[in-house]
């Protein structure tokens, strides 16, 4: 397939934001794609070049792109970087000089889907000395056979930031209407098992039995089932209904743990892996009384007197690369699980929680350091209400009531499980710009915009400056956050720079406020930043904003 129908397709997707018409977008791109391209054409549509549970990241920053468009037009890297400026988008720049390009070098090579997506993936793989020069000569590749609008949007991808705003579900409804005349559910069930759109695609094009075929299988990491927040616990108990299950909350960091026979690998909620970090959850793994199994898990640091101690304090393990044997003796862990998707070959999906959680008691051992998680079964809002004081003097975050008979939804925000906890609900923002800051604080960057989700795209909805420290020691700080933006910078105006959205802070506020100055339609009263959310990357949605704003109406 030619590149140039992808480009003209983002272009349309980029014109309009109805979610019906991206989606008959889509529809038409997806039948006019051969089988073989499908994987590549449904990642490349969300603007990735590696599935969901693949976590190499393409990693270009803006000034290589602009040197590779240097070298592919001959236009000055200087000249490059004013119109940068000018336009604010590395990809319309790139659209601009490619067309002066085009009428001095009119034999340049038809670039198909296959091509872009390979060399683009190839830049991950280049390593050692030499490498920023072949990263360089990989894009200016593309960029000299690039016509306008592919140039444009091959830039948009080296950078992540392809801002088409295609989500999760609008491609989705797309294999479903070109495949199986807009019969959702059962490509939400392929996807819900394999997480990747590709495979889904292509069986989808093959027929119902062929999706159907699709199994959950250890070692393909799936999206967690996700829960609602309560008012509180009349709420809750008559949200789930009675008798229910009440959980302590931990305050730590979710992993699905996946056996396969003596393999274990741990993912993330974001369905990265971290199987490396976490040595000792591996070998604590070892002791499950099954085959194989897919469970859902909190890793909680613990204190040496055994009480639990919060998320930050061991959020670093979670990133460590080096040195992991230290850190794991310095901040040890312990392992409650509250879930289980899948025991030798039964997939556990679809039958109730209480059903889930006896396999669960069947197969887990009951040490300190792994057990089920603290569990009541109760009828009394009353008892409920003891087991939520037992848990927060504990050091837990809350509590979670869940429902009974409930089946396990991976990736769905369902009111089968909802969460207590005493402090107000909070967001996880993405930082979308930043500003350098002034005097002492001139080094760093100082104030940063926060955007939430919409269906693919980001809306900025304030700005936070206020909760971070001056010092590394301290907690999170400026430095701290300066060094991990500097690399995703993609526009500096003045004191201001764009990031790439990869960076998610967890933020409370007073009052969530209605408000024309932001994109998304809201403000945020007296915002202040919890912690970096370094565990996921999700981001909270303009729906969830749009609901909590409404339910502050109400109380
Ligand atoms: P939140 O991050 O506030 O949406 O709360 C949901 C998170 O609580 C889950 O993603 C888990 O990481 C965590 N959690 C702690 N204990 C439990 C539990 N018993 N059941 C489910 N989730 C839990």
């Amino acid at each position: 397939m030619k590149y140039l129908a992808l480009a003209q397709t983002y272009e349309q997707l980029a014109a309009t934001n109805r979610r019906l018409e991206k989606t008959d977008i889509l529809t038409t791109l997806l039948n006019e794609t051969p089988s073989e391209d499908l994987p590549q054409i449904t990642l490349l549509i969300q603007g990735k070049v590696f599935p969901a549970h693949d976590d190499r990241k393409i990693g270009i920053a803006a000034k290589l792109v602009q040197k590779a468009l240097n070298l592919a037009t001959g236009t000055p890297t200087e000249k490059i970087i004013q119109l940068h400026k000018k336009l604010g988008d590395l990809g319309d720049v790139a659209k601009e000089v490619t067309k002066t390009k085009q009428q001095a070098t009119l034999f340049s090579q038809e670039l198909t889907v296959k091509k872009v997506f390979e060399n683009i993936q190839k830049l991950t793989t280049i390593e050692g000395a030499g490498s920023v020069d072949t990263k360089l000569k990989t894009i200016a590749e593309l960029l000299t056979s690039a016509k306008p609008l592919e140039a444009k949007f091959i830039a948009r991808t080296l950078l992540e930031d392809l801002r088409v705003g295609v989500g999760d579900g609008t491609l989705r409804d797309a294999i479903a209407n070109t495949f199986l005349e807009g019969n959702v559910e059962p490509i939400q069930r392929a996807l819900d098992l394999t997480n990747d759109f590709g495979q889904v695609a292509i069986a989808a094009k093959k027929g119902i039995k062929e999706l159907e075929k699709i199994k959950l299988t250890a070692q393909t990491p799936i999206k967690l089932m996700l829960f609602q927040k309560a008012k509180g616990f009349d709420d809750a108990l008559e949200t789930v209904g009675v008798p229910c299950a009440i959980e302590y909350k931990y305050d730590g960091f979710r992993v699905q743990i996946h056996k396969k026979e003596n393999e274990i690998n741990l993912y993330t909620r974001g369905l990265e892996e971290v199987t490396k970090q976490f040595p000792d959850v591996v070998q604590a793994a070892q002791s499950i009384k099954a085959k194989n199994a897919i469970i859902d898990a909190e890793i909680i640091g613990i204190k040496s007197d055994g009480n639990y101690l919060p998320f930050q304090q061991i959020s670093q393990r979670i990133r460590r690369k080096h040195d992991i044997e230290e850190l794991v003796k310095k901040l040890p862990v312990v392992i409650r699980a509250f879930d289980i998707m899948e025991v030798d070959g039964q997939n556990l999906l679809q039958i109730p929680f209480k059903e889930r959680r006896s396999h669960l008691e069947k197969i887990l051992p009951k040490t300190k350091s792994f057990h089920p998680a603290e569990q009541l079964l109760t009828s009394s809002p009353k008892e409920a209400a003891q087991f939520y004081q037992q848990a927060l003097v504990k050091g837990n975050e809350g509590v979670m009531v869940k429902k009974l008979d409930a089946p396990y939804k991976p990736g769905s925000r369902v009111g089968s499980g909802l969460k207590i906890k005493p402090t107000m609900e909070t967001l996880d923002l993405a930082i979308v710009k930043a500003e350098w800051g002034e005097g002492k604080r001139s080094q760093w960057l100082s104030s940063f915009t926060l955007a939430c989700e919409d269906n693919g795209d980001f809306k900025e909805i304030g700005k936070v400056g206020t909760g971070f420290k001056e010092k590394d020691e301290e907690g999170l700080s400026f430095n701290q956050l300066t060094k991990l933006l500097k690399p995703l910078i993609t526009k500096e105006t003045g004191k201001t720079v764009q990031v790439k959205p990869k960076i998610i802070l967890e933020i409370e506020y007073e009052e969530i406020q209605s408000s024309p100055s932001y994109e998304s339609g809201f403000a945020l009263r007296f915002p202040r930043v919890i912690r970096l959310r370094e565990d996921k990357d999700e981001v909270s949605t303009l729906e969830l904003v749009e609901q909590l704003y409404d339910e502050q109406k109400k109380s």
